[in-house]
């Protein structure tokens, strides 16, 4: 017998397999950046690197320490998507040959003051309303400073996954219209996962893909949900029919049940609000969450499955019961759920 945990399993050729799915949708010539902000959407960021380095253009990841971190493992391109805010970071980034992004004129007077023009991205905004020059601020600048400078322009969607949605169409354009006033040898970027599904001829010159490489994206069936998280039943009770599960008693018996108690509650990462109904997967049959998440443990209808004993695992989600179905029955998204898992749970990264 061995000690019952709750295991976050990681494997690296699934991630491998989808990379390569989605650089089939996107130009030969487009360059693939694989976005691996926040620990590699929680799959471990140094591993990742060492097992997609053949395959990828670049990275990209938010802070600064990542970033350092990844260059002592990889030679490829990194971009730092939040830029820098001061001279010692500026210092810092380019010693450690970072590419940079500059989002306002607040970052572009540090780069002004060091009269610094090499691997940069400028980021306009299009509507996301978030970070990015607004056009007018951004040909100021251009005029003044980059009009013999070689720099991307990079731009990001806000509804790239839902391609009837019409910001799509007035990002794209004012993305476009700016482009056309800049000289010629300006690089574009623009594609994140959803733009390369619902927009692969604007894979232009560098595609920005973080959640399709994990399998998150919601309706492209052939990229893999690159995780497994399971917990091991640790008890099975029968109850009667009107019988209540849980706090607040939310779930009641409309028949007499089986109940299963799995292992991993909220303190594990698993959302609290998860709804009665949810499917999760014991022995490889649907079973469903019946009755409130706890702190330690969450109770599951293992009515219909009649070979489940203590020790058996409940998959919440992995390769084959997609981490969409989690997040889309419960008003979640994928890329929240892949981050929030605990260190209490155990990580087994998977060698390839
Ligand atoms: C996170 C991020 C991406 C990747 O988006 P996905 O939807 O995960 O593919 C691309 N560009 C920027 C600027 C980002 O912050």
């Amino acid at each position: 017998m061995s000690r019952l945990t709750t295991e976050l399993l990681i494997e690296p050729n699934i991630v491998r397999e989808n990379i390569a799915q989605l650089k089939n949708k996107i130009n030969n010539s487009s360059n693939f950046m694989a976005i691996i902000k926040s620990d590699a959407y929680g799959h471990i960021l140094p591993n990742i690197v060492n097992d997609i380095d053949d395959l990828v253009d670049g990275y990209g990841v938010v802070r600064l320490e990542e970033a350092i971190e990844l260059r002592k493992i990889s030679n490829k391109k990194i971009l730092l998507m939040q830029g820098v805010y001061s001279n010692e970071d500026f210092k810092e980034a380019t010693e450690n040959s970072l590419d940079l992004v500059i989002h306002n004129s607040y970052q572009f007077e540090i780069i002004k003051e060091n009269n610094y023009f090499q691997n940069l991205w400028f980021k306009i905004n299009t509507g996301m309303n978030r970070l990015g020059f607004d056009e007018e601020e951004f040909m100021d600048i251009y005029n003044s400073y980059l009009t013999d400078k070689k720099f991307i322009l990079m731009s990001h969607l806000s509804a790239s996954n839902v391609p009837e949605d019409p910001s799509n169409k007035i990002q794209f354009d004012k993305y476009e219209n700016l482009h056309k006033q800049l000289h010629s040898d300006v690089s574009k970027s623009i594609a994140n996962t959803g733009c390369i599904l619902n927009f692969p001829e604007k894979s232009y010159d560098w595609v920005r893909v973080g959640i399709g490489i994990f399998g998150g994206y919601i309706g492209n069936e052939k990229l893999k949900t690159a995780m497994t998280l399971r917990s091991p039943i640790i008890n099975i009770r029968n109850i009667k029919k009107g019988e209540k599960v849980g706090y607040d008693g939310r779930a009641v018996a409309m028949k007499d049940m089986k109940i299963a108690t799995v292992y991993m509650g909220y303190a594990d990462g698993l959302p609290n609000h998860i709804k009665d109904g949810t499917v999760v997967k014991i022995n490889n049959q649907d079973a469903r969450v019946f009755g409130k998440v706890s702190m330690d443990v969450t109770t599951i209808d293992v009515s219909n499955i009649n070979d489940c004993k203590i020790e058996d695992w409940c998959e919440f989600f992995s390769p084959n019961h997609s981490i969409n179905n989690l997040a889309s029955s419960n008003g979640l998204i994928s890329y929240d759920l892949m981050i929030r898992i605990k260190s209490r749970v155990k990580r087994y990264y998977k060698n390839i």
